[in-house]
């Protein structure tokens, strides 16, 4: 069976990459499974970028097909930021909450029309030669004033769609209109036609 490694530990993500890759009969892996346990420091200012390091480390180490993500959330009304830093937006050992209040603290004062955001997803896929391909997926929405709902992860309380916050949603809604939900569609699609 042809193994690919997902550059990634989260055991959310790993589920979601074997629920789409195993019925092509891969054997999907995690790096740690994998045996590749570096850290690798993402350098890049795009999402697309940030993908491509962390999937060239990982290949670079283990010679066989791997994926990374790379995703986060771009607001309008702060110039596309936290974009990259999404994760490091409240400093080291910051907590979701840390990062959703700092969110709000920003948006103190801006209007409804006026907060509008995306969550964004870029995949990269290395083959077994090293050819590169990149899949990105955006899901369009807006900052709330209020976190509301108790599923989901990271900035989910505070970005809304249609109403409806993503901490709201089952995790099949939220996989129909998410960010990463379309990338692996477009993955999937290439997978079918490989
Ligand atoms: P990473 O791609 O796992 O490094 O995620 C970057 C950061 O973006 C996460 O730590 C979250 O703060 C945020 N993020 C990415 N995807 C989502 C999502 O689906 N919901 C909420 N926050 C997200």
């Amino acid at each position: 069976m042809e193994k690919i490694i997902i550059a990634s530990n989260n055991a959310g993500k790993l589920r979601e990459f074997r629920a789409i890759l195993e019925p092509f009969g891969l054997e999907v892996v995690s790096q740690r499974e994998a045996g590749f346990c570096q850290d690798v420091e993402e350098t890049g200012t795009t999402f697309a970028e940030n993908a491509a390091i962390k999937a060239k480390a990982v290949y670079a180490a283990m010679h066989c097909p791997v994926i990374a993500d790379d995703s986060g959330l771009m607001v309008d009304a702060l110039d596309g930021a936290p974009g990259v830093y999404s994760h490091r937006f409240a400093g080291e050992g910051a907590t979701d909450a840390d990062r959703n209040a700092k969110l709000l603290h920003k948006l103190d004062g801006i209007p409804a029309e006026k907060r509008t955001a995306r969550f964004v997803c870029s995949l990269c896929y290395l083959d077994a030669n090293g050819t590169e391909k990149v899949f990105s997926g955006v899901c369009e929405g807006v900052i709330g004033t209020a976190p509301r709902g108790e599923n989901g992860f990271g900035y989910d309380p505070l970005f809304y769609v249609d109403g409806k916050s993503m901490a709201e949603m089952t995790e099949a809604e939220k996989n129909r209109i998410s960010h990463r939900g379309r990338a692996l569609e477009q993955l999937k699609a290439f997978f079918e036609e490989k």
